[in-house]
């Protein structure tokens, strides 16, 4: 995505002058030899313009965090450092137009949506774990020794070292800051590719490092592509001890391929293909109510979102009718016009795969209850990259359509008669991210929620988080898991200590 002479004149057309977003290295911004185009989704205008970082750049930012381990931030007091995230939390909240805005002008969604989920999660993420890492026990065992004595064993927790962020573009803020924050808790220099699609608020948290007082080197970001890009130099970089990723699952291979010669520690939040079941007991206006949320929010781009909905037989015609309603009332439209609440995808390209799978629905014989096309839009909008929230009927379970993660505004609502078969017709999938069971009797709940093949399983709800509690994906929708203290089990490196008393 260099800039295009097609990109060029769409920037000649927009009333702003694009912003420039550098690498932020040791504690300043540098230009890179390569630049490319940022669009606004709402509108498919470039609103900004990223500096490449070539492989020597990524060396630099390797060798500036090096050099911060060893000095001011590798020396750093726990309370200092602690503080020192608290304030980073807190000027994130001073600075919260601009982060509001650059998260806008990155992804289109609406104004309401980041102002209420992205920025403040964005702080929230630093608070946290400044104090996960502030109340960490520690963990001691007494031994017997062979001869009679005894032996005191006790954990200390070092930095991994130099560490890799790579994160996606469908909660930059959110998704980046919630692996930053812990890796910067633990004490470890950072190293962060934010996508390409969305590098804007990533940029503006090296703003605010340099505000903070945050010594240079601990944390740095470089912009770039994946394969033969600054993605693929930090994969691949010796001297970086450990990959934290966000995306795709067949990104994961491939970064898992690239970590293996250097045998990085990885953990890794991945695709899914989400399941949710509404049983005939369910509280149907609040089953309705929560999944139209959850299939919707976002425009569906939340790795989260069911995209497979299965509903006992008994209330099948009134669910969805019910979501019907829901999703025809979506309006689409500019981020800041009054009443949108529905925004468009991230990418023209990936409005292209997300129309393709529309068709698809159709030719694998899908009844399209709504939706299904572009909807018609006048103004500025006419140009962004919006689709209609799509519902579908009448697929069967292997369907390619009931089995690909497509990431759009979309669910495919399939009928069940027994509690065993909706366990079964959910956990039939190659990923394990999240599901949700909707019902009103207790048993039940706990009964088929613990029964899901997923890291995340919600009973009566919908990405409600505990930040504490563990998050990651079972089967090929993730390695490992963060939250809490889990968070810090990563980011850090025990070692054991045992005195011979
Ligand atoms: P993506 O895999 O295309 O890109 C993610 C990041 O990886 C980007 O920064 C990209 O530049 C980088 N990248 C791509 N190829 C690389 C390579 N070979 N080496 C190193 N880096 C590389 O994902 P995306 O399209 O940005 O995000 C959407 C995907 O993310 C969906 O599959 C979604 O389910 C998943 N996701 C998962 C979670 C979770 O918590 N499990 C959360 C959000 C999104």
């Amino acid at each position: 995505m260099t800039i295009s002479q097609e990109t060029v004149l769409d920037r000649a057309n927009a009333d702003i002058q694009p912003r420039i977003l550098r690498n932020y290295i040791g504690g300043r911004f540098v230009e890179g030899g390569k630049s490319f185009d940022i669009f606004n989704p709402a509108t498919g205008r470039v609103h900004a313009v990223a500096h490449e970082a070539d492989e020597a750049m990524l060396g630099a930012a390797v060798t500036a965090a090096q050099a911060a381990l060893q000095g001011e931030w590798g020396k750093m007091t726990l309370a200092k450092r602690r503080a020192l995230l608290m304030r980073i939390a807190d000027r994130i909240e001073e600075r919260f137009e601009d982060f509001l805005e650059a998260e806008i002008a990155d992804t289109g969604k609406p104004h309401d949506l980041a102002h209420h989920l992205d920025i403040p999660r964005g702080a929230a993420n630093f608070r946290v774990f400044a104090d996960a890492i502030a109340n960490l026990p520690s963990e001691t065992f007494m031994m017997d020794t062979p001869d009679g004595g005894k032996a005191l064993n006790y954990a200390v927790r070092k930095p991994l070292g130099v560490v890799g962020i790579i994160s996606p573009w469908n909660l930059p803020l959110l998704l980046m800051t919630w692996k930053a924050a812990p890796a910067l808790a633990c004490g470890n220099a950072i190293i962060v590719k934010p996508s390409e699609e969305t590098p804007s608020t990533t940029t503006l948290l090296g703003e605010v490092m340099s505000e903070v007082g945050m010594p240079d080197g601990a944390f740095n970001v470089v912009h770039g592509f994946g394969p033969d890009s600054a993605g693929e130099y930090l994969t691949t970089h010796p001297d970086v001890r450990g990959i934290t990723f966000t995306g795709e699952t067949r990104t994961g291979s491939a970064i898992m391929r690239a970590a293996s010669e250097s045998v990085k520690a990885l953990s890794f939040e991945m695709g899914g293909k989400n399941a949710a079941i509404v049983f005939a007991d369910a509280d149907m206006d609040a089953a309705i109510t929560g999944l139209a949320r959850a299939v919707f929010l976002n425009t569906g781009q939340v790795c989260l979102a069911p995209e497979r909905i299965y509903v006992e037989r008994a209330v099948f015609d009134q669910f969805v009718a019910g979501m019907k309603t829901k999703a025809e009332a979506l309006k689409p439209g500019l981020p800041h016009d009054e009443g949108t609440d529905f925004g468009p995808l991230i990418s023209d390209e990936h409005r292209r795969k997300v129309l393709d799978y529309y068709k698809l629905a159709v030719d694998e014989g899908a009844t399209v209850v709504t939706g299904g096309g572009i909807p018609k839009l006048a103004g500025d909008a006419a140009q962004g990259y919006f689709v209609e929230p799509t519902i579908w009927t009448g697929l069967p379970q292997n369907a390619r359509v009931c089995r690909e993660e497509i990431f759009g505004p979309c669910c495919v609502v399939i009928p069940f008669d027994t509690e065993e078969e909706a366990i079964e017709m959910a956990n039939d999938s190659q990923y394990g991210l999240a599901s949700s069971v909707w019902t009103t009797n207790l048993s039940r709940g706990h009964r088929v929620g613990q029964a899901m093949e997923v890291g995340l399983s919600w009973v009566n709800c919908w990405f409600l988080r505990d930040l504490r509690t563990p998050f990651g994906g079972a089967k090929m929708s993730g390695i490992g898991r963060e939250g809490g203290e889990h968070s810090i089990n990563f980011y850090s490196e025990p070692t054991n200590i045992c005195i011979k008393l």
